[in-house]
Order: structure tokens, then C-alpha cells, then sequence
């Protein structure tokens, strides 16, 4: 296994409990990915994902070996789920409690609540099909994108989500409200299948949760779970080369030289770095490492971890605040060329549901805002980062949290070039190939190469794509894959 992102350890997990010898070979210094974690001065920084949602998803892997998640890696509730707010001081408390969503929605626009309710029932339609249904299913062949192409008709999917949403709400805020989700997968609302729209609802049935310790504690808990059942883990240890020998991978081998013979291998990596660089022999994956670039990526983000003096209890753990453009500030982070003047940023106070994450009497924290990826956007992040990190925290403070400048104990960032140069994400890219309807399924990199024998792939960039669910259910397409390569046993 070539990484250890949440899908990489996923997909560890399943090959191992089912009895399958599995080493991970991760060039970091710890396992995560983008679930990395940061500790300065005290404070816990998870890097990445902090909305976790369907931990059924996550229950099912440590289910396998007859584990249990609560006792590897126990979840907090969060709630609200988000708070969601505007410069004009109108604030959404988005809650899983239909009864105070639709006081709120009632309060803010009374037409909308009959909407909304139109709007869920759509959501948990394409739940149901998008997801339960098919987002652990690999699509190896065409014949498997024929098959559920009615059903993807039906539901609309050439849609994009804004423009569903719009269909059912009215308010121009509430529109918002419910449809910046495709965000937290790398897709634009105005660009993505409506399809995405069944991450509300996905919120709605499962809840959000926080692992007690912060995400990086779940990726310990999986990572125990992994070496429990026998699994080998080696850090500090980057891949150069994924060796093929007539077609079929024979090894891989270390930046330090070391050639270690394998089976198969399954890549976790981003995929353009797996085909260009991992794969450079091989002239069949360099004509698909060509493709690959000539597809739609992801936008970028910058993040910005810091540290403050003092507790802000008044805050919720996630909140999303927009800013003055929604629609054309999307267009300039997805298409545009420069860095917009305004931005959209998520705020994460996670110290709201764990205190433990920082010192005593202290708060830890996240921003992070989307910019266009370094293939649209030639942003020197060396020069802009400090730059961008400064009018970021002036804002925070202006809008969210008074008196940030004067309580602030640390501070780091994380930029388009980090992406690319720690994560070797192709153009810097967050979460990988954007999720439109035209680069999703059968459309996006199979969970096994139809050219090469024993090469495999899982995570962000395969079916059915970013985010912790996505990741996870791709580990589960995978392996059903593998075992049936290795002998026909099916995964549960
Ligand atoms: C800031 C941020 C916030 C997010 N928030 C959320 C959220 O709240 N909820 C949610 O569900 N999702 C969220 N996401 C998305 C989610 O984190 C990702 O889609 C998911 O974690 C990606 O997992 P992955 O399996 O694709 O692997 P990745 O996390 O991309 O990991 C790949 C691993 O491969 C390793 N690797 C790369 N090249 C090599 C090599 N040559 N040799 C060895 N190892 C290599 C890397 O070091 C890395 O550890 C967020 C993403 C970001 C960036």
C-alpha cells in the first residue's frame, strides 16, 4: 500500500482482516494524509478533514475483525453541524433537528420551509442511489456506467447542485445555505452534479461527529486497528518506483534504494504522481499520466492553524462564513487566473468539543479559504502566503473573533505549494479530480489499472471520489476487487 490517507488505511484494513499480508509504505512521518497532525506549543492541529460523516462507514472496518470503533477511536456528537454566516450579520444555525431548522427557515423566508422539505426528500433519493447503493461499487467497464444511467437521468444529475437547490429554496441565503456541501469535496455547486447533493442528507440520516483527540486520533485508532491485525507500517519511507516486469508489478522501490518484491501494489497516492512519476518506465501509464493532466482538477486551499490565549466558547465548532460574492467568487477559484480580493472561509474551533486540544485556558483553531489551483493560478505562495494569512486573520478578528491579534500564541500556514510538494498533489490540488458528472464513476481512475496486473488504486482521485466517506468507499471497491483477483472471496 503507497500511502496512508484515510483511504489507504482503509483499504489496508480490509486486505488484512481478510488475511491478506499488508505493508504501508508512507514517505511522511506520520500516517494521515491530509488528516495529518500538527502539535506546536500544546496545541493539536488536525491538518484536514473535520466534519466526520457516516461513521457506519468507518464502524463497518473495525467490524470486520469483529472490533469496535468506540473503543479504538470514540465520536463526539457535534452540534450544530455548522453555523453558517454573512457580512450582514445573519447567522444559520444548521442543526439535525427539523423542528429548529424549520423555525429558522420560517424566520428567514416562510415559502422555503415547504422547499426545504422538497429539497431533503430529493437529497435522500439520490442518498439512497449515489451512495448506499453505489459508492463502494467500482465501475470497470463502460457496461457498469450503462447499467445505472437511467437511474442517474431520473435524479437529475446533469443538473448542477445549486441549480436543484434553487429549484426547491428561494432566499438567495438559504440557497447558500444548502449548497456550498459539494465544497467540502472539492466541487463547485454551480459545476457539479446535483448528484452532491446527497451529502445533506448523508448529515442528516448519520449525523456529525468528532473523534475525541481530533481526526488525528481516529487515524491512530485505524492505524492500531491495522498493526492489531498483523499489518506491517513503515514511515520516513517514499515510494520512487512502482517496478512492472512483463506487464504485471513485481516490486516497489524506496527513495533510499531498498527494493521490496510485492505481489500487487494499491496506490493511495495522487494519481497523476502514481502514473508520471511512480510509473516513468512504463510507456502505457506515461500516455495515461498524459490523460490524466488533460482532466479537470480540484481547487487548492490555504490553511492557516493557530493558537490562541484564551477560551471562545461563544463559537461553534464548524462555521462557514461567506462572503460578499458567492456564484463569481466560485468562478474565480475554480477558473480564474489570480487570487480574488474577497474570499469565503470554514472556520474550525474544535476546542468547543474537546478542550483537550490545547493548553489550559487556550483555544486551537483552523481557516482555511479555497483558491484556485497552481495549474489555473501561477500565485507565488512564498510571497502571497504571509501576505494572505495576515488579511485572513484581520477579517477573522473583524467578524469572529475580537481581540485575535493580541491572544494569538502560534501560527502556521499550509499553501498550494505544500499540496504539491508534501502531498505530491498534481497542481496543488486539494482533493483531487473535481468531482463533475463527466470525471465521476466510470469516468474517474479505475480502482484497478485494466493494463497493468496487480496495480490498484484508492482515495480521492478513484469512484467515488474526496472526502472521508468517498475515500472509504472506494477502499471497499477496491478490495472487493483484490479479493476476487486473489481467489474469489467477496468483502462484506
Ligand atoms: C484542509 C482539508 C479539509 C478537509 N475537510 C474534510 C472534512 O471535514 N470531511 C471530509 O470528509 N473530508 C474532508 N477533506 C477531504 C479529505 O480529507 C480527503 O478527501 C481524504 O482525506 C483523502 O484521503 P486519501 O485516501 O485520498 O489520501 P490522502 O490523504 O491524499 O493521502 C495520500 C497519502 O499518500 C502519501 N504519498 C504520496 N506519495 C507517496 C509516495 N511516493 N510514497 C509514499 N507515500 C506517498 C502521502 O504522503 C499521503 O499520506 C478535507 C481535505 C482538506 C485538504
Amino acid at each position: 500500500m503507497i500511502g496512508s490517507g484515510f483511504g489507504g488505511l482503509a483499504l489496508a484494513i480490509r486486505l488484512q482482516s481478510a488475511g491478506i499480508d499488508t505493508l504501508i509504505l508512507e514517505q511522511r512521518d506520520k500516517a494521515g494524509g491530509r488528516a495529518y497532525v500538527y502539535h506546536d506549543q500544546g496545541f493539536t492541529f488536525d491538518a484536514g478533514p473535520t466534519v466526520i460523516t457516516d461513521p457506519t462507514a468507518l464502524e463497518e472496518l473495525f467490524a470486520l475483525s469483529g472490533r469496535r470503533l468506540e473503543d479504538y477511536a470514540p465520536m463526539l456528537p457535534v452540534s450544530p453541524f455548522y453555523r453558517l454566516c454573512w457580512e450582514d450579520g445573519y447567522c444559520f444555525d444548521y442543526a439535525n433537528d427539523q423542528a429548529e431548522l424549520d423555525r429558522q427557515i420560517g424566520l428567514k423566508s416562510p415559502a422555503d420551509v415547504a422547499g426545504y422539505r422538497k429539497f431533503l426528500a430529493y437529497s435522500e433519493a439520490v442518498l439512497q442511489e449515489g451512495y448506499v447503493k453505489l459508492g463502494h461499487v467500482p465501475f470497470p467497464d463502460f457496461r457498469s456506467m450503462v447499467r445505472v444511467a437511467p437511474q442517474l437521468i431520473k435524479l437529475e444529475s446533469y443538473r448542477s447542485v445549486y441549480s436543484m437547490v434553487s429549484r426547491f429554496i428561494q432566499d438567495p441565503q438559504l440557497r447558500q445555505a444548502f449548497s456550498f456541501h459539494s465544497l467540502l469535496v472539492g466541487g463547485n455547486p454551480f459545476e457539479t452534479s446535483a448528484i452532491y447533493a446527497l451529502i445533506h442528507a448523508l448529515e442528516r440520516q448519520w449525523g456529525v461527529f468528532f473523534p475525541k483527540g481530533g481526526t488525528g486520533a481516529l487515524i491512530e485508532g485505524m492505524l492500531k486497528l491495522f498493526q492489531d491485525l498483523g499489518g506491517e507500517v513503515r514511515l520516513n519511507a517514499g515510494v520512487d518506483e512502482i517496478v512492472v516486469e512483463k506487464g504485471k508489478v513485481s516490486a516497489v522501490k524506496l527513495q533510499s534504494g531498498e527494493t521490496i518484491p510485492c505481489l500487487l501494489a494499491a496506490s493511495n497516492a495522487d494519481v497523476v504522481h502514481t502514473y508520471d512519476k511512480l510509473l516513468r518506465n512504463n510507456a502505457l501509464a506515461r500516455r495515461k499520466a498524459a490523460s490524466l493532466r488533460k482532466k479537470r482538477f480540484s481547487m487548492s486551499l490555504f490553511v492557516i492553524y493557530f493558537g490562541l490565549k484564551g477560551e471562545r466558547p461563544e463559537l461553534a465548532h464548524h462555521t462557514v462564513l461567506f462572503g460578499p460574492r458567492y456564484r463569481e467568487l466560485l468562478k474565480d477559484i475554480f477558473h480564474g487566473a489570480e487570487l480574488a480580493d474577497d474570499f469565503s472561509l470554514y472556520l474550525h474551533a474544535p476546542s468547543v468539543t474537546d478542550p483537550t486540544l490545547a493548553p489550559p485556558g487556550h483555544s486551537a483553531y483552523y481557516v482555511l479559504a479555497p483558491v484556485p489551483h497552481l495549474g489555473n493560478a501561477d500565485i507565488d505562495w512564498e510571497v502571497e502566503g504571509p501576505r494572505y494569512r495576515d488579511r485572513i486573520l484581520a477579517y477573522l478578528e473583524k467578524h469572529q473573533i475580537p481581540n485575535l491579534t493580541r491572544d494569538l500564541v502560534t501560527c502556521r500556514i499550509f499553501t498550494p505549494f505544500d499540496f504539491r510538494d508534501e502531498l505530491n498533489a498534481h497542481v496543488g490540488s486539494a482533493f483531487s479530480l473535481e468531482p463533475v458528472l463527466w470525471q465521476s464513476a466510470y469516468f474517474r481512475t479505475h480502482n484497478k489499472d485494466a493494463q497493468i496486473d496487480g496495480l490498484y488504486f484508492v482515495g480521492a482521485g478513484t469512484h467515488p471520489g474526496a472526502g472521508i466517506p468517498g475515500v472509504v468507499g472506494s477502499a471497499k471497491a477496491t478490495a472487493g476487487i483484490v479479493l476476487d483477483d486473489l481467489g474469489g472471496r467477496k468483502v462484506a
